[in-house]
């Protein structure tokens, strides 16, 4: 859950001056100047809606057409490259919160908010570990940009990481299937609940694919994610 105090320290950055992380332009709001966030690399043309891969008239593609998925689809805003990816990188790494304003901004612009049909809106949790490392969830804070009117202000705590995990891209089939398993904890049934759930970056999909599992295993009934940046590098 977001503190108060880290939510005060949010709300101040963003009336500072911020220079922008991308081309140094000083004077922007939330650190990434009104031209760049144009820049973003925006997924255009059709994509299968299950995975946001392109795919012809948005049709289900092979992969997802021909295997079961507990995620039902994936709404993904931006591509994973230049600059969206040093600008992630410098959110994340650099500790650059005020960027959770222009990046949550950037993705409502793209995707909207998260319908109100959804009962229940989930960042992806990190562990107790690395949350204690970077300071905050950087899932947590776009979540809070894409969340409607009406809805709670901190992700449900009855669902969480049980342990770090390997970065996903780096590893072989079976080593992410090794990697994901038993990541997550939700001690909650979820019986007939639509569930969201809002990520930063989704690469070969499996992190979300393993939380949604274990949330249809306790009664969800639909499950989509939400993602700011998808990456369609060698892994697929
Ligand atoms: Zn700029
Ligand atoms: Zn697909």
């Amino acid at each position: 859950m977001l503190s108060n105090l880290l939510k005060y320290k949010i709300d101040n950055c963003t009336i500072f001056n911020q220079i922008c992380v991308v081309c140094r332009a000083t004077g922007t709001r939330h650190g990434l100047c009104a031209p760049c966030l144009t820049m973003l690399p925006e997924l255009t043309g059709p994509r299968c809606p299950g995975c946001a891969s392109p795919s012809p008239q948005n049709q289900p593609c092979r992969a997802c057409a021909t295997n079961e998925h507990a995620l039902d689809a994936i709404h993904a805003s931006y591509e994973y490259c230049y600059p969206l990816a040093q600008i992630i990188q410098a959110f994340k790494y650099q500790k650059r919160m005020e960027l959770a304003g222009a990046l949550g901004f950037a993705m409502r612009r793209k995707l909207g908010t998260i319908p109100p049909c959804f009962d229940v809106v989930i960042a992806v949790p990190l562990s107790n570990e690395r949350l204690a490392e970077r300071g905050f969830n950087q899932s947590e804070l776009l979540r809070e940009a894409l969340l409607g009117s009406g809805k709670s202000s901190g992700s449900p705590t009855w669902c969480w990481r049980k342990r770090n995990t390997l970065p996903q891209a780096r590893l072989g089939q079976l080593q992410r299937t090794r990697n994901l398993e038993n990541a997550f904890g939700v001690e909650h049934r979820c019986d007939g609940l639509e569930i969201a759930i809002v990520d930063d970056v989704s690469t070969t999909g499996s992190t979300l694919e393993t939380l949604a599992s274990e949330l249809k295993k306790r009664g969800a009934k639909r499950v989509e994610a939400w993602v700011l940046a998808r990456s369609f590098s060698s892994v697929t």
